[in-house]
């Protein structure tokens, strides 16, 4: 199943991430449709808060790209980062915040800790693409985006269109939540109706 994907601004990335703690047959459907929703949005990245659940749970999938060499769609559940080595700039995006780029500065590989889609417990090292998604998808685990990353002045410039997003007027092709569309949803919740705001 595809979920809606939530858009930066809405209140999920105010709220603090939860361990996992059962590893059952809910878990791995919710696995199922985070790669669904994933693909559906032509993504390599996604973070369980992004589908609007604040737990620790992150999926990974560069086998559409040119640089996933040999590795198989990853799953990461209760990540940590344990080293991280050297510094690299590449451009990013984000399925939470549709039609903005920017190049952003993280380490070049990392060391990390994560109990894997079968799991087992797993430490495994990083490097290229694949440190690089981990790294963007860990920030948003912390309620951190790659905008958070980038310099005051081009964080500034894209202030316009980040409003507009929070505002519900950013044309995306995959099913989203906007924060408008949030202050939408608590009003139907209180009244039982909906009410055109
Ligand atoms: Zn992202």
């Amino acid at each position: 199943m595809v979920m809606p994907i939530y858009l930066y601004g809405t209140r999920v990335f105010g709220e603090p991430v939860h361990r996992v703690t059962q590893f059952d047959t809910r878990l791995a459907g919710l696995i199922r449709d985070m790669f669904e929703t994933l693909n559906n949005g032509d993504g390599i990245g996604l973070a369980a808060n992004q589908v609007g659940l604040p737990v620790s749970l992150l999926v990974m999938d560069l086998s559409d790209t040119d640089e996933s060499g040999d590795e198989k769609p990853l799953v990461a559940i209760n990540p940590e980062i344990l080293e991280s080595t050297g510094e690299c700039t590449i451009e990013e995006g984000c399925l939470s915040i549709p039609g903005i780029r920017s190049e952003v500065v993280r380490a070049e590989s990392v060391r990390a800790r994560f109990t894997d889609g079968t799991f087992n417990l797993v430490e495994r090292e990083f490097s290229g693409m694949m440190a690089r998604v981990f790294q963007h998808e860990f920030d948003h685990l912390r309620n951190k985006f790659f905008v958070d990353r980038i310099s005051a002045v081009r964080r500034q410039l894209l202030k316009p269109k980040l409003s507009r997003m929070r505002r519900g007027e950013a044309v995306v092709r995959y099913p989203v939540v906007s924060a408008a569309d949030e202050r939408k949803l608590r009003r139907q919740d209180q009244t039982g109706y909906e009410i055109n705001v």
